[in-house]
């Protein structure tokens, strides 16, 4: 049984990706590239960016500003009704930049509701979130492995740089989330 979530923010609750990309959908991303989106940028935009002269470019607005998925909200709900509020943690991973962390808490005040508002990690070490009641939701399949490796569960959200899976991106995205869902808790995530 799940008790526990463990809620991932980028590219699960927002889209991340596609707005630090500078693209209009997640079909664009180049697969090869696997998780290294420094590498997508400079191939999709014919750069040579280093690692920190990407990283260094986001700053706190942007971070702040990154557009929502359109089925957070319905997605807050659902997950609420299965644990209880008390029970979902936002999880998630920063840069090196005191920016990056200062824009993703005003992202979490800004669009989750209030009782989420201080129940929040904001680190690499997910996994320490881990036991056999918590489901982590996360696109990074390296943090979903490192979850279960530690007693977890973990749910992994399809995104071009996890799996090979072809078409509309924001469906299969959607549609990952909802059979994983299902599986967990037997009950439909409808949007
Ligand atoms: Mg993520």
């Amino acid at each position: 049984m799940i008790y526990e979530i463990v809620l991932d923010l980028d590219d699960v609750c927002n889209t991340f990706c596609t707005a630090a990309l500078g693209i209009q959908d997640y079909g664009v991303y180049p697969p090869a590239c696997g998780w290294d989106i420094v590498q997508a940028a400079n191939r999709i935009h014919g750069t040579d960016m280093a690692r920190w002269e990407f990283w260094d470019s986001l700053d706190r607005d942007f971070w702040a500003n990154i557009p929502p998925v359109p089925y957070l909200s319905e997605l807050l709900t659902y997950l609420a009704r299965r644990v209880g509020n008390d029970n979902i943690t936002i999880a998630t991973s920063p840069t090196l930049s005191p920016e990056c962390v200062a824009g993703k808490l005003e992202w979490i005040h800004r669009r989750l509701p209030l009782w989420i508002h201080r129940q929040y990690m904001i680190g690499t070490r997910k996994d320490r979130l881990a036991n056999p009641h918590a489901l982590l939701i996360d696109d990074r399949r390296g943090n979903c492995d490192k979850f279960v490796a530690r007693g977890g569960q973990a749910l992994l959200v399809h995104q071009p740089w996890n799996h090979t899976d072809s078409g509309d991106w924001n469906h299969i995205t959607l549609l990952s989330l909802q059979a994983g869902l299902y599986k967990y808790f037997g009950e439909r995530f409808e949007y």
